[in-house]
Order: C-alpha cells, then sequence, then structure tokens
C-alpha cells in the first residue's frame, strides 16, 4: 500500500471511518498517481480501512492499470450503471459500512445522492463525513519528489514569460501574446497551463482576473503576464508586470513599492510564523505607502496539484508556516482605468526561510523597441 493511503487508513481507523469515497480527479491524483480528465465520467478512489481501488471508465482501464499505485481496477462501461459496481465492490472491502466520509468541497449534489442510495443502511443509521480538510492538511506538506517537479513547473513559467516579453511588439492584441506563449510552451512538451493566461495592458491590468482580449499594446505602459504549467501534475504560477516603452514617475513608484512589498514578505518567511502575519508585513508596506485601499486580494494562496489550493495567506488565516508548505506571494495594486501592478513568485517553506519556485528578474524590466 502506498505511504499516502496508509496516512489515510490511520486516520480512518482514528476517526471509525469505514469507507472514503473521493472523485476530485487531482485528490484521486495525488493518492493513486493515475492523473485523469473524466468530463462526466466518474473516476474516483474507495478505500477502506485495509483494502482499496480505484474506479474508472472502461475506456481508460489499461492507463488506471499502468499508471496507478492500485492493484484493484474496477471499470464500468457507458452502458452499465457505475454505482451498483462501485456499491458492490465497496461492501466487498468494507464488510460492515456504517460511517462514510467524502469531499464536501467537491462532490457534486447528484453525486451525493447516489452515493447515499448506495451506502446507507437499511434503517439509515449510516453516518457521513466530510474528508476534504484531511485532504488540504495532508497535501499541504510537500514531499522532494513534489518539489522538484514544482521547480521544473516554475523553470518553464519563467521561460514562458521571457517567450512573452521578447514577443511584444507596438500594435500587438493581448490575445495574440497569449497566443505565442501557449504555442511556445506546447512545442516544449506542456500539454496544459496551470489556469488561463493573463497578458495584460496597461489600465486592463487593473483588474487581477481581468480578460486578455483585443486591447492593442501602446507605447509606455505596463504589460502584465500572469501565468503558470502544468508539470508532471503539479503547477506553477507566477507574474511579472515590465514596462513597454518609458512609464511615468508615478507608476515607476507604483512599481517599487509592490516590489518592496514582494521581497520583504518573500525575505520574512519562517517556519512558525502565522500566515496572517506575513499577509500583514506585505499589506503594511502598501498601505504605508498610501495605496493599502488598492491592494484588493490576499497576499496569497497555496499551490500543489492545482494552482489554487490550501492554505490560504490573508489576513486573517491562522494556519502555521512550516517547512514543506508551497504558496504565493504575489502584492499588487490596481488604480481602476489607471493601473495594475502584482508582482508574484511561488516558494517553499525550508528550515530556516523559503526558496521561489521562479526566479525572473524583478527589477522593473523596460523593453525599449
Ligand atoms: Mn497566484
Ligand atoms: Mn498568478
Amino acid at each position: 500500500m502506498e505511504q499516502k493511503t496508509m496516512h489515510l487508513q490511520k486516520y480512518m481507523v482514528a476517526e471509525n471511518i469505514d469507507l472514503v469515497y473521493m472523485d476530485n480527479p487531482t485528490a484521486v491524483a495525488y493518492f493513486t498517481n493515475f492523473e485523469s480528465n473524466p468530463h462526466e465520467r466518474i473516476v474516483a478512489y474507495v478505500v477502506s480501512q485495509n483494502d482499496h481501488f480505484l474506479f474508472v471508465p472502461s475506456l481508460e482501464r489499461a492507463e488506471a492499470e499502468s499508471q496507478s499505485n492500485v492493484s484493484k481496477v474496477f471499470t464500468y462501461t457507458d452502458d452499465e450503471n457505475p454505482w451498483a459496481i462501485i456499491g458492490e465492490n465497496g461492501h466487498k472491502i468494507a464488510s460492515n459500512i456504517q460511517k462514510v466520509s467524502v469531499d464536501e468541497k467537491t462532490l457534486t449534489v447528484e453525486r451525493w445522492f447516489k452515493l447515499q442510495q448506495t451506502f446507507s443502511s437499511a434503517t439509515d443509521t449510516t453516518e457521513w463525513s466530510d474528508i476534504s480538510n484531511f485532504i488540504e492538511q495532508t497535501r499541504v506538506i510537500k514531499e522532494d519528489d513534489e518539489i522538484k517537479k514544482m521547480s521544473r513547473a516554475g523553470e518553464l513559467a519563467d521561460e514562458a514569460i521571457q517567450i512573452g516579453m521578447d514577443f511584444l511588439e507596438e500594435g500587438i492584441t493581448e490575445l495574440e501574446v497569449v497566443a505565442q506563449i501557449e504555442l511556445e510552451m506546447k512545442k516544449r512538451g506542456v500539454s496544459e497551463m496551470s489556469f488561463s493566461t493573463l497578458v495584460l495592458f496597461g489600465e486592463h491590468a487593473a483588474n487581477p482576473h481581468g480578460n486578455p482580449g483585443d486591447r492593442k499594446l501602446n507605447q509606455n505602459e505596463f504589460v502584465l503576464f500572469d501565468l503558470g504549467v502544468i508539470y508532471k501534475g503539479y503547477a506553477s504560477d507566477a507574474t511579472r508586470t515590465i514596462a513597454f516603452g518609458e512609464v511615468d514617475e508615478h507608476k515607476q513608484k507604483i512599481y517599487e513599492i509592490v516590489l518592496e512589498a514582494n521581497r520583504t514578505a518573500q525575505a520574512a518567511v519562517k517556519p512558525g510564523m502565522r500566515a496572517a502575519e506575513l499577509d500583514q508585513i506585505a499589506r503594511k508596506i502598501i498601505t504605508d505607502a498610501g495605496y493599502g485601499e488598492y491592494f484588493n486580494h490576499r497576499l496569497g494562496h497555496g499551490i500543489g496539484k492545482t494552482a489554487h489550493e490550501f492554505p490560504s495567506i490573508n489576513s486573517t488565516s491562522d494556519i502555521i508556516l512550516e517547512p514543506g508548505m508551497c504558496f504565493s506571494i504575489e502584492p499588487g495594486i490596481y488604480i481602476q482605468g489607471d493601473v495594475g501592478i502584482r508582482i508574484e513568485d511561488c516558494v517553499y517553506v525550508t528550515e530556516t526561510g523559503c526558496e521561489p519556485f521562479t526566479f525572473l528578474d524583478k527589477e522593473l524590466t523596460t523593453i525599449i523597441k
């Protein structure tokens, strides 16, 4: 049995959980190594205190058997009732099912009803609990091989931003730059970005989650790149804001404030620190400079198999930073109709501080073309 599943089973014994059902593809991949994109079909990992099985559409059987660390793989065709097969085998690996745990944050309501029909006892005394916190807490500390994959994902993000910068020219659109970045990443074997690539020009970047469109690049404005890739099931996420031509002093000054917040926060990371404290360190720099109201999101978010996961680095987060935790540090200042600047690196916590996954220069880069 794999280490991660053994850890889960220990928890199940301690909590008297007879069966765990999970079907979120990243959680399934985390425990079984089987990466999938099942769309509306079901890929599920079902675990009892001493056994487990992987459940996949029959068309994915060969891949599930070769990729996963689970020896029992059950399948269903499009003409079969998946719940009958999950139920039959669930009852085989757990003889007396009284307590079932599911991931409340990702299980759909439709499947929740099906699971209740499948595993509720005749007398309806079955107890249901939520396994999502346990999964988050387990995933939050990354092992060395996970850090290695994330480091490679970070290198590729650095390269992607550099490709975008090199491609800039007056009159080009945001979407043309996005297309070039993603084309070049695909040529390097990246099949998936970790989220929709953001390339935003000038005042368009004042919306932190803006949509790249047909906005054309002018001289003397900022360009914001926010992107990441998936490498072997692990994500990167980085942001750089650069000047195309000469930006005015007001904008340069704002850039320097964001940069100081980014650097100070990155230098302050230490195991044992509260996440909220880190958020406040960055926020204080921006607030003291008079732009507090324009830093309108948290300092960062966890990263791992997905670009956004537990923990949140915000002003109320009580989580204590520990070696192996990975998260973003991404202060920004956004002034509607004027300017949007963000500088983001993801880092992993070490015994003494933190190390970034991305290394592109953070001093204001100016491109003259
Ligand atoms: Mn981010
Ligand atoms: Mn980002």
